[in-house]
């Protein structure tokens, strides 16, 4: 899933430790503005590869590294459907961007406890988090993208906060018509890491703007990530033919938005993310509406988009943190302050959504 014909991989024949401001910088003043989707896959390439970005240490905190509650109800959610499909063996367990493995690790525990035992598959591009995740999941296999991943045997899928690091294309209605948002230089100088801009192209894009948007005023600015839509497309594909259901978590949105929600950060604050590419996490909103037509248009079942917070509450975290609280009352505080941050509107509950799919056969899901 890594983007094809890239540059500052290794691939391009820059010196070594280049920062990418630099390569950037000579390859615009040679060949013209790049896209956002260029910038923004060459930028997270780079960040993922080097880099553990994840905890209190790092740029960001996700929900599995809040709260153990979090991946064991989605082992739960997986167990339950897999029970319910009559326990198909074999069965693999996919994770999308594994992190730190932590989800993982949470979900397989509890899924082992309703005898579900499968094969662990990871697709992940960095090498820094590989390493980190082997230490969790010592038994799991690496995969570059979804091609390698066995095609015999039900297919039990999670991707938590993986979409939102996929590339985006941008779009600006302009008064004569589409354009591709691009990223030029703001001037000439050669002082490291300054001076990206976005700029209108030149070629007329009206056609790759989703025909439903098309008649969008003047200053509109439309989003599509054609790697996220390609994969769900590709999922959705494997699980009619394979069996198996998918769980996708995400900030971002249940219907189709115009703006821009182009975001880079990095140690837990939003920077500019036209300055330093490949030193913050590069991240767009999910828009769900459009995975969830990739889903359709494969004939696929989608089983719906719900928030987190409605997600969780149904598959009982209160009731979970009563237990583990009643285990251990020292952390009571500590086991409801994650609960929160987790559930509550104005934290991860609303913001967040979580997005179903499941083979045709396959039982719809809870918390649907
Ligand atoms: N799911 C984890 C980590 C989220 S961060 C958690 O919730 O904590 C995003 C993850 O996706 C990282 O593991 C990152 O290395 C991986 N990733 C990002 N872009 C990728 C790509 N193009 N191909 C494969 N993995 C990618």
């Amino acid at each position: 899933m890594s983007e094809p014909g890239g540059i500052g991989n290794g691939g391009d024949g820059a010196p070594e430790g280049e920062s990418l401001s630099v390569i950037f910088r000579r390859l615009i003043a040679n060949y013209g503005p790049i896209t956002i989707q260029h910038y923004f896959g060459e930028s997270n390439a780079r960040y993922y590869t080097a880099k553990d970005p994840l905890g209190s240490e790092g740029d960001f905190v996700t929900a599995p590294e809040i709260s153990q509650m979090f991946g064991e109800l989605i082992g739960l959610w997986l167990a339950d459907m897999w029970i319910r499909a009559g326990k198909p063996e074999p069965v693999h367990y996919v994770e999308l961007g594994p992190g730190r493995g932590t989800l993982a690790r949470d979900a397989l525990r509890v899924m082992a406890r309703y005898g579900l035992t499968p094969q662990v598959h990871f697709v992940e591009g960095s090498a820094a988090l590989k390493a980190v995740q082997l230490e969790a999941v010592p038994h799991a296999r690496w995969h570059g993208d979804l091609d390698s991943i066995p095609h015999h045997g039900a297919l039990l899928v999670v991707g938590n906060e993986f979409l939102d690091a996929l590339p985006i294309r941008q779009f600006a209605r302009m008064a004569e018509g589409w354009r591709e948002r691009m990223v030029g230089l703001a001037d000439n100088g050669a002082e490291d890491g300054q001076g990206f801009l976005p700029i209108a192209g030149e070629k007329p894009m009206d056609l790759a703007v989703p025909v439903e948007l098309r008649e969008a005023p003047e200053g509109t600015i439309v989003e599509t990530c054609p790697p996220a839509t390609g994969i769900v497309y590709e999922l959705a594909g494997r699980l009619n033919a394979q069996g198996g259901c998918a769980l996708l978590i995400d900030y971002g949105h249940a219907h189709t938005r115009t703006g821009s929600t182009l975001q880079a950060v990095r140690a837990h604050r939003k920077v500019d993310p036209f300055v330093n590419p490949g030193e913050a996490d590069l991240t767009a909103h999910v828009d769900f509406e459009a995975l969830s037509r990739a889903v359709l248009s494969r004939e696929g079942k989608w089983l719906g988009t719900v928030t987190q917070g409605h997600f969780l509450r149904a598959l009982g975290i209160e009731a979970r943190t009563a237990a583990l609280a009643a285990k251990a009352p020292a952390h009571i505080v500590s086991l409801e302050t994650a609960r929160d941050r987790l559930i509550e509107e104005g934290q991860m509950g609303a913001l967040f959504k979580v997005m179903g799919i499941a083979a045709p056969q396959w039982p719809d899901g809870a918390g649907f």
